[in-house]
């Protein structure tokens, strides 16, 4: 398998070049073409696997395919994670990966621990919104942000969030999407909470283990 049979687009497949990915990783071939079919997916998988890129990359997909005149000025795509250092990872591998699109991708990372008010005037604008949830609810308090446009929905480290106790945070976050839209949710572990979580946020979803 390599990545020219996923039907990805050419900017895409000329930024998997750059990074040096070769083929794509198990994790990556199953999840890819369920994500672009808009399915709702659970990836049972660890750090190390290429989970990220298995999400952003048919996420990516979604967005360049996107017709001029559809860009809009709230998150199209939020991913809510558990610490501030995974999601500046998580926003940079979207950076990277929507190098030089025809339409430009707007990603940003926005968390706590820091002064919120160069994240609230960086995001306007924002196509892909990557959140720690406490941070999100607080911009959403201040009014700097509407959640009501989401499309795709990502719990990246989704047992982690759990562990860390962000639960009500989730919940109250859900209430601020669109009831239609793309759910993933990704997890190292699958656990009795995590089960709660999924019957929660998943419709009819594929379940893929690596
Ligand atoms: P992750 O599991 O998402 O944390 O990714 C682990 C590491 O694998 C990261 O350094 C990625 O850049 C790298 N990676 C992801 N996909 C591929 C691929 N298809 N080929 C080679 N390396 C990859």
């Amino acid at each position: 398998m390599s990545f020219a049979n996923l039907n990805l687009h050419p900017s895409l497949l000329d930024n998997i070049e750059s990074k040096g990915y070769k083929s794509p990783t198990p994790i990556q071939v199953q999840t890819i073409p369920e994500v672009m079919e808009g399915r709702d997916l659970l990836g049972i998988a660890r750090t190390g696997s290429g989970k990220t890129a298995s999400f952003v990359l048919p996420i990516l997909n979604i967005l360049v395919n996107r017709k001029s005149g559809e860009r809009n000025r709230q998150p199209r795509i939020l991913v809510l994670l558990p610490t501030r250092e995974l999601a500046v990872q998580v926003a940079d591998v979207f950076k990277e990966l929507s190098f030089n699109f025809p339409q430009p991708v707007k990603t940003l990372a926005v968390y706590g621990g820091v002064s919120i008010n160069p994240q609230m005037k960086a995001i306007f604008g924002v196509d892909i919104l990557v959140a720690t949830p406490g941070r999100l609810l607080d911009l959403k308090r201040s009014n700097a942000v509407d959640l009501s446009r989401v499309n795709i929905l990502v719990l990246d480290e989704a047992d982690k969030m759990l562990n860390l106790g962000f639960q009500e945070e989730m919940k109250e976050i859900f209430k601020l999407l669109p009831k239609k839209r793309q759910n993933l949710l990704f997890s190292a572990t699958l656990n009795d909470q995590l089960e709660g979580l999924k019957n929660v946020v998943l419709q009819d979803p594929i379940v893929i283990e690596i």
